[in-house]
């Protein structure tokens, strides 16, 4: 949007930052289940009593409308907290194990601690949600934590960066705001885990720098997310919910539908139903719709018009509906390509905006095909109502989630661990997994005194070696 972007707060010094906290963590102080209860409860209460704050906020850094801040950000932070405090005590109480006949007597457990100092760095299209979850996840398991919202999304982080230290403990959470030498000096520093969301590019930045200490990461990062529309899909269906998670945010959703595949004897109906759904969500004139987001910025929409299809080159497609925009207040048009050949720009990167390349296939193969000629994706949709069509594309493709018959949803369910395989990310969060993620799953094996049986040491005789060999 076109307001303009308050300036981040006054640089920390990291290692003073970082030390301060490490003695907190020392002191014992995020150990006990009351703290991190405590700390939870107080962050619902940030994303309750400050909603009109983060939903000004969002507003101003992408023009997003306050239902959808309220369902894709707010409401998704507050489940985390929910499933947080309702599952602490069994996420966090020791997990008996058996314990093999040749250790025993003797008792084995699986016991949670927390890492330590963990880092969660953030992107800027769903900034309130992709800093606040992560941070969920880190204090349920006893850390102390920084956040460092991105530089882009600047009312949003401004805001996290006013509210955050007002709400939560001070010396155990920080936000530390800023822009790319900010970040880079927090990445100087040893962590005990980092979580990133954001592009693979600066993925690979922030690898670097943890593997100097050692230090494990989460890479939450994007991709193609492909869509595939079977022959005998309910397509309308498939259009509704595919136009709803393309468009959200204005595209600029990493599990956002990239482009479609379709059955080529559906792909003229399908192209129509989207452009209705256009309509029916946005009206006649989505410049003018409330419901509607914006480009982040000037810089993103001029990436996204160069994925548009050159005037006189058609393999770069034909624009079927959309297309227009507006550099006063980054609007760009719901938009629908179809003709798409795999060299147009639009399927070189990720495109991260409200445009739709419709490719037609012959066959569910084809897609599924296309799929793994590609780098694996974050998300992979699939509409069909043949039940051995949809585990064929379960089965031979690979992608960080599914959802069968919709989009987006799997995001939102906390039971199931949210993040990509190899290029579009490592390791995963939300619910049990997020806590799991920010914690160290010690092992535990306690033995009896006696019995204390000597065959099991040297001096290893022949009798010795004959009981090992015939009873390990
Ligand atoms: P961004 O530009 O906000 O960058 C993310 C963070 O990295 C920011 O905090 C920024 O300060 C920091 N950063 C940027 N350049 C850096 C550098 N050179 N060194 C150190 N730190 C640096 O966000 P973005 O990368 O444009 O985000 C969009 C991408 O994120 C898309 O690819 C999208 O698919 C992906 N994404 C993934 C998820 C997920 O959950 N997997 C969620 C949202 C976005």
């Amino acid at each position: 949007m076109t307001t303009t972007a308050p300036s981040p707060a006054s640089s920390v010094d990291a290692s003073v930052l970082v030390d301060r906290l490490r003695r907190t963590f020392a002191s014992g102080r995020t150990r006990p289940l009351e703290w991190r209860r405590e700390q939870l409860t107080r962050l619902r209460a940030l994303v309750n009593e400050c909603e009109p704050e983060l939903t000004a906020a969002l507003a101003a850094d992408l023009g997003k409308p306050a239902i959808e801040a309220f369902v894709t950000e707010l409401a998704f932070v507050k489940l985390e907290v929910d499933t947080a405090l309702a599952n602490l005590e069994h996420w966090t109480a020791p997990r008996p194990v058996p314990v093999p006949w040749k250790q025993k007597p003797g008792r084995a457990r699986i016991v949670a601690e927390p890492l330590g100092v963990v880092l969660v760095i953030a992107p800027w299209n769903y900034p309130v949600q992709l800093t606040l979850a992560p941070m969920v996840a880190a204090l349920a398991a006893g850390n102390c934590v920084v956040a460092k919202p991105s530089e882009v999304s600047a009312h949003t982080s401004a805001t996290l960066g006013r509210l955050i230290p007002q709400y939560l403990d001070h010396d155990a959470v920080a936000v530390v705001e800023g822009g790319v030498p900010e970040t880079q000096a927090l990445l100087d520093e040893r962590w005990d885990h980092i979580l990133y969301t954001g592009n693979g590019t600066v993925g690979r930045i922030v690898m670097a720098a943890a593997a100097k200490h050692l230090t494990p990461v989460t890479l939450e990062l994007g991709g193609k997310s492909p869509v595939i529309i079977d022959r005998d899909a309910d397509v309308d269906v498939a259009a509704r919910r595919v136009a709803w998670g393309k468009y959200l945010n204005a595209g600029q959703t990493c599990i956002a539908p990239d482009y479609a595949l379709v059955h080529a004897d559906v792909e003229e109906r399908f192209i129509t139903a989207v452009v209705r759904s256009i309509r029916e969500f946005f009206g006649d004139d989505p410049h003018r719709s409330p419901d509607y987001a914006r480009i982040v910025n000037g810089r993103h929409l001029r990436r996204l018009e160069h994925l548009l299809p050159e005037p006189g080159r058609s393999a770069d497609g034909t624009v079927v509906v959309g297309g227009e925009r507006d550099e006063h207040d980054w609007y760009f048009a719901p938009t629908v390509l179809r003709d798409v050949s795999t060299d147009a720009p639009v399927m070189q990167e990720e495109i991260f905006g409200p445009i739709l390349p419709v490719i037609a296939v012959p066959d569910l193969q084809h897609a599924v095909d296309f799929v793994n000629a590609r780098d694996k994706p974050l998300a992979l949709y699939v509409f069909s109502a043949d039940e051995s069509a949809v585990e064929q594309v379960v089965e031979h493709t690979s992608s960080g989630g599914v959802c069968v018959n919709h989009v987006v949803l799997h995001f939102m369910n906390e039971n199931i661990p949210f993040g990509g395989v190899g290029p579009s990310g490592t390791g995963a969060y939300h619910g049990r997994t997020g806590f799991e993620t920010f914690s160290h799953l010690k092992g535990v094996v306690s033995r009896t005194v006696k019995p204390d049986p000597k065959v099991a040491y040297p001096p290893y005789s022949a009798f010795k070696r004959a009981v090992l060999r015939r009873y390990l």
